[in-house]
């Protein structure tokens, strides 16, 4: 391939103690976190708000609070749920559906009250590195090239691409990525009859439409689910059923997949409308404005979480978050999914988010350092948000006495979390 080398130069608009790039369900919950701790925080987003995948990939249930009824997440992450109008609590796995209009309103509010510098429709692009730490950010936006000065840097973008940027190894599971989905909404549906998530009703697929759907349409797209899930009010549902395989780091697949994933839409909602009654009148609202990815980059952090560990609890010294979602893998090739439920919530280690030479580097999103199995059930919302707020305290924490992320404090990163509830 022919190659083109372009030097540009960024102007440096700012200079902060954390940086946060990305402001998914990580990314702000560690941006509030780090600032409720005193740090200067500048949350950098390429969309024009946050949320990640809960909001452009639609996924709008939060994954979950409780084991077996019992509350095993709380601090920021449960603030914020009750911050958003209309969201529902659904027991006994305490997964969470709502809007996800309601959802970005909720996140920009705590932000902004927390003290975040927000930097929207800025993609980052690179960062620059001296002796083991990364000294400056550097995105693109409609101003041209620009850069901030950070002390410490939270990778919240889902796929690593700072700690890419930066060389930290990455792991190779030698099995094919989970696939995309691409969420759509739908009106005008008939929910009465419903097991997904609708509050009151039990957590559950309707995997009867899609094998009624296989059968009878041999040539449908690849599904998984249906789950349906209530939070744009009664007689919505917003769902998700679709599904590919796809690398979403190469551009081109990319954008394969999201026209293709469109058109196996409206081919989905034809099906739903012909072939089962709750769907008859069905219309559809919209799709997600981007397909929802579960899986690209994954770190090789300190610690790699595994899945033994996982499955078994094991309670780390520098455990900070919890989750007990099932080991969750969607099949790639078929319409086949393996659910594998915990017996308790598994701890998440603070060795997870942080890499060997990299010291002033924290990932806790969705790319943080577990292997196959952790990963399908530390992804969801729930997980991402608790390592988030465990590194936004890291990082304050760090940038008070200039340590190096491997230093950190872990008694006194404990105690704050501790402090806000909870049970690590
Ligand atoms: C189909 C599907 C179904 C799912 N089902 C559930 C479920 O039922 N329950 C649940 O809890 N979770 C579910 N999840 C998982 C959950 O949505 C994600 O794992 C979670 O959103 C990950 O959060 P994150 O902050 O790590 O990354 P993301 O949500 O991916 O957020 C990353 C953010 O960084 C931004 N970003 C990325 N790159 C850059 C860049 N270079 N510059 C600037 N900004 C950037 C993105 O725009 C985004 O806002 C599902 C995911 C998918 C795809």
């Amino acid at each position: 391939m022919n190659t083109l080398n372009i030097n540009k130069q960024a102007d440096i608009i700012g200079n902060y103690q954390v940086t946060v790039c990305g402001g998914g369900p990580s990314g702000f919950i560690a941006a509030i976190a780090a600032a409720r701790c005193g740090a200067s925080v500048a949350l950098i987003e390429r969309y024009g708000y946050l949320g990640g995948m809960a909001t452009a990939g639609m996924v709008a249930p939060i994954s979950e609070f409780m084991h077996e009824g019992e509350l095993i997440s709380s601090g920021i992450p449960l603030e914020f749920v009750k911050r958003i109008d209309g969201g529902k609590m659904c027991s006994p796995r305490g997964n969470f559906v709502f809007h996800p209009e309601e959802y970005k309103i909720a996140a920009q509010r705590m932000v902004f009250e927390a003290g975040v510098d927000l930097y929207l429709h800025a993609y980052v692009t690179d960062c620059v590195m001296d002796d083991g730490k990364i000294t400056h950010i550097v995105f693109e936006s409609k101003s041209g090239t620009q850069a901030i000065a950070t002390d410490y840097v939270i990778d919240a973008t889902g796929d690593g691409d700072i700690a890419y940027k930066a060389g930290v190894p990455m792991q190779n599971y030698n099995t094919p990525l989970q696939p995309a989905t691409m969420y759509f909404a739908l009106n005008k549906v008939d929910t009465s009859g419903f097991k997904g998530y609708y509050p009151g009703q039990k957590h559950s697929s309707i995997p009867e439409i899609r094998e009624m759907l296989s059968k009878l349409c041999p040539d449908a797209p690849q599904m998984g689910g249906p789950w349906c899930f209530a939070g744009m009010g009664e007689g919505t549902a917003i769902i998700n059923m679709s599904r590919t395989a796809l690398d979403w780091l190469d551009e081109k697949a990319a954008t394969k997949a999201e026209c293709k994933l469109r058109e196996d839409i409206k081919t989905i909602v034809h099906l739903l409308k012909t072939h089962i009654p709750a769907f008859k009148n069905a219309e559809l609202l919209m799709s997600a404005p981007q397909v929802g990815i579960r899986e690209t980059r994954h770190i090789k952090g300190t610690h790699i979480l595994t899945g033994d560990e996982y499955v078994n609890a094991v309670h780390f010294e520098d455990s900070v978050a919890r989750c007990s979602h099932p080991i969750d893998i969607h099949s790639t090739n078929d319409n086949t999914q393996t659910v594998t439920p915990l017996k308790q919530a598994a701890y998440l280690p603070y060795r997870s988010i942080i890499a060997d030479g990299y010291n002033n580097l924290l990932v806790p999103s969705r790319c943080f350092s577990a292997d196959r199995e952790a990963f399908a059930s530390a992804r969801v919302q729930v997980g991402v948000m608790g390592l988030g707020q465990a590194a936004g305290v890291a990082a304050a924490q760090c940038a008070e006495k200039h340590l190096s992320v491997h230093n950190a404090d872990i008694k006194k990163l404990r105690k704050v979390l501790a402090d806000w509830g909870m049970k690590i």
